[in-house]
């Protein structure tokens, strides 16, 4: 099962691709866990992915779309993969279009968590206070959801053309559970 996950900091994408991943078996390729994982190895990219993450601002597309196709063509995501966090600008989503071209990777579910502003922000104040992330202050939040409004949501819209079959919206305001549910009749109706 092939699945994008869609949607502003703080709507809940990596709450429930973590819940889903765990009943499907396949890898959740968070790009923001990636990322930070990689600050662990104290060397010359993890010092600039460090000053990146903490002002809110993206990491360049280049790094993004190297990371992403060497993950998509491993053996571990041959049976498919919830990408959460990829595409985030323009220029990701044509590399990513010509490169699941290329490769015959057919995408089968494209979720898209929408969710107004003041929600995000209180979202992302509420999970600052439970996982200290250094990236959740008010100000860095600021410049998080201004990225995402300008270079990610337009995005949305190409993905709703593209793929009207396989394409759905979620209030993302609702109870995990709720939204756990309406993922999973998607996935039954799709048949997979
Ligand atoms: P996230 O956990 O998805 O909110 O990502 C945390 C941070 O990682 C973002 O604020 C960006 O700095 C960086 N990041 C994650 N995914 C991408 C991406 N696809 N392109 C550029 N930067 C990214």
């Amino acid at each position: 099962m092939k699945v994008i996950f869609f949607g502003p900091p703080g709507s809940g994408k990596g709450t429930q691709a973590n819940l889903l991943v765990s009943s499907l078996n396949i890898p959740h390729l968070s790009t923001g866990d990636i990322l930070r994982s990689k600050l662990q190895d104290n060397d010359i990219l993890s010092d600039k992915l460090k000053d990146i993450l903490s002002s809110g601002n993206l990491v360049s597309d280049e790094v993004l779309n190297k990371i992403i196709s060497e993950k998509l063509i491993s053996p571990d995501c041959k049976a498919g993969f919830i990408l959460d966090g990829y595409p985030r600008t323009l220029t990701q989503s044509n590399f990513f279009i010509s490169f699941i071209e290329k490769n015959n990777i057919a995408l089968e579910l494209i979720v898209y968590f929408k969710l107004d502003n003041q929600n995000i922000e209180n979202r992302i104040m509420h999970r600052s206070i439970i996982e200290k992330r250094s990236d959740d202050k008010k100000d860095v939040i600021t410049t998080r959801i201004k990225k995402y409004n300008q270079e990610t949501e337009p995005l949305v819209d190409i993905y709703r053309r593209k793929f009207p079959k396989i394409f759905h919206e979620i209030n993302a305001a609702q109870d995990i559970s709720k939204i756990q549910d309406e993922i999973k009749k998607m996935l039954k109706n799709g048949k997979f």
